[in-house]
């Protein structure tokens, strides 16, 4: 794994130094990937279950992510990825996810509470072996976008499976907004609307997200988003998914760490261990 030394934690502004989200992307595949003796590339995950969401979707919670949103509320597996999960084989992570659709019978499946792009051979094998499946009808993959907008290859591979749906979640419509909220250099904050582009073009079934809750974007960046969008395809900004901040746990954490937490949450407190 080598030295983690310098890894980006906490989104925490004048500490943390913007960093560029593909190293950390390679990076943090370097921590939570790995290659086994079949020469399958692993993935750590910390736990496979049935979530709520999408009317009841089987979800494998794995490790990792090349931003650092101050909204965030995945694990904090997010901050420390050696410390969580275990290795896990595409081909098992296919099995398990199969046997809990059918034993509760919800047809769908994702990976969550990561970047489930990090780690393309770990992916790629694992909708493979969904596309064959018979008890999963529909992978949702939800992804910031930042690999997809840099290697328009990997999106092309996506396009070969017809039971993906991908969800872009676009963080920012400015640099300036996209550094403070994901922690990463603004210059990289085109990268998910590339990554737009290459699933329009590529006729692979998707929608947008945005996290415009208008505590933390100003009008002007939401209509910047909107525009963007539009110049793709006006259908993309009509079928904006828009967010709102909800106050997990670790988002509060988050957000407290990044300074906000009672712009956002006037009411809640975080009390910091000794
Ligand atoms: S919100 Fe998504 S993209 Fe942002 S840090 Fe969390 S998992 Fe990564």
């Amino acid at each position: 794994m080598g030295s983690l030394d310098g890894y980006p934690r906490f989104n925490i502004p004048g500490v943390t130094k913007p960093f560029n989200p593909l190293k950390l992307a390679k990076w943090t595949e370097e921590i939570v990937c790995r290659r086994n003796r079949d020469g399958f590339q692993e993935r750590k995950y910390t736990d496979f279950y049935v979530a709520g969401v999408y009317r009841g979707i089987v979800t494998g919670g794995a490790v990792g992510c090349c931003l650092r949103c101050f909204y965030c509320w995945v694990p904090l597996s997010r901050e420390y990825p050696e410390r969580f999960g275990r290795y896990y084989d595409p081909r098992r992570v296919a099995k398990i996810m199969s046997y809990l659709a059918r034993e509760y019978r919800v047809y769908k499946a994702r990976i969550s509470c990561c970047e489930p792009t990090i780690g393309m051979d770990h992916l790629i094998q694992v909708l493979r072996l969904v596309e064959e499946d018979r008890n999963i009808k529909l992978f949702i993959l939800e992804t910031n976008g930042i690999i997809f907008g840099a290697y328009p290859e990997y999106v092309g591979e996506i396009a070969k499976f017809k039971k993906v749906y991908v969800r872009v979640s676009i963080k920012a419509g400015t640099p300036e907004g996209f550094e403070r909220r994901t922690g990463a250099e603004g210059r990289f904050y085109e990268l998910p609307f590339k990554a737009v582009k290459h699933l329009w073009e590529n006729n692979i079934r998707f929608h947008v997200a945005a996290m415009t809750d208008p505590r933390i974007m100003t009008p002007d960046e939401r209509r910047i988003i909107l525009e963007k969008l539009s110049k793709i395809s006006p259908w993309l900004a009509e079928n904006l998914e828009e967010e709102d901040i909800d106050p997990y746990d670790t988002t509060l954490i988050r957000l407290y760490k990044a300074g906000i937490l009672h712009k956002v949450f006037p009411t809640y407190k975080v009390v910091e261990e000794e």
